[in-house]
C-alpha cells in the first residue's frame, strides 16, 4: 500500500441487498445445483447467495453511517418469484432471477436511492438487474428452474471484503420490511 493510500481515509465497500434465511438459500442452491454444474463455472457458495438492490461502492466510515440511516422503507414484505436462470456472456456470471421485477422489488430500489441521494450517493447509470449471482466463469447452459419462492421480509446492509480470488460479506445491519401493510 503507498503513503498516499495508507493516509487516506478508509473505506468501506458496502451494498444494500436481500438476504435470504436459511430455508431459502436451500431452496435456490437445491433448484439451481444442475445447472451450476452444467455451466462449468466456479459456484458461488450457498452462503453467500443475496440479492443485491443498491450497490454503494466504497464509502468512508462517514458515507457507512448516512446509508445506515436511510431505512426503514416504506415497503412491506413481499413474494419474490426466482423462475429464471441464465448467463450475461459478457461477464460469463451465471444467475437466478424474477423473470418479471416485482413492483415491491422495484419501489424498494427507487426509495432507496431517493434517499441516499439526500447524503450525496448515486446510482451508476447502468440499469437495475435483480439477481442472485450462482457461479462465475460459466459457460452458458440451457436450464429450466423449479421457481424458488422467497418471502422477503427484510433489508440488508452488507460489507464486501475482498479475499484473495474470493470475497467475504459481513451484514452489518438488518431492517425489517414492514412499512406498507
Ligand atoms: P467479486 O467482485 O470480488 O467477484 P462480488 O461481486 O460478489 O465479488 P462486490 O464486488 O463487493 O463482490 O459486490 C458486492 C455486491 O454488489 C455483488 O452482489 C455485486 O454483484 C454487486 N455489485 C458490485 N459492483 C456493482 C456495481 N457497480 N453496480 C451494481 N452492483 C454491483
Ligand atoms: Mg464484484
Amino acid at each position: 500500500m503507498t503513503e498516499a493510500a495508507e493516509a487516506g481515509p478508509e473505506r468501506h465497500r458496502v451494498f444494500f441487498a436481500l438476504w435470504p434465511d436459511e430455508a431459502t438459500r436451500s431452496a435456490m442452491s437445491r433448484a439451481t445445483r444442475a445447472a451450476v454444474q452444467a455451466s462449468g463455472g466456479r459456484p458461488i457458495a450457498k452462503d453467500r447467495l443475496h440479492l443485491t438492490v443498491a450497490f454503494l461502492g466504497e464509502l468512508t466510515a462517514a458515507g457507512v453511517a448516512a446509508a445506515r440511516s436511510v431505512p426503514p422503507i416504506e415497503i412491506g414484505a413481499f413474494e419474490l418469484t426466482l423462475d429464471a436462470i441464465g448467463i450475461w456472456p459478457e461477464s460469463r456470471v451465471l444467475w437466478l432471477a424474477p423473470r418479471s421485477l416485482p413492483a415491491p422489488l422495484e419501489a424498494l430500489e427507487a426509495q432507496l436511492w431517493e434517499r441516499l441521494a439526500a447524503h450525496g450517493l448515486e446510482a451508476e447509470d447502468r440499469g437495475y438487474r435483480p439477481h442472485i449471482t450462482l457461479a462465475r466463469r460459466a459457460r452458458p447452459v440451457e436450464a429450466e428452474v423449479v421457481p424458488v419462492q422467497w418471502r422477503v421480509e427484510e433489508l440488508a446492509l452488507v460489507e464486501s471484503f475482498p479475499d484473495g480470488r474470493s470475497v467475504y460479506y459481513e451484514v452489518l445491519e438488518r431492517w425489517p420490511l414492514a412499512g406498507a401493510e
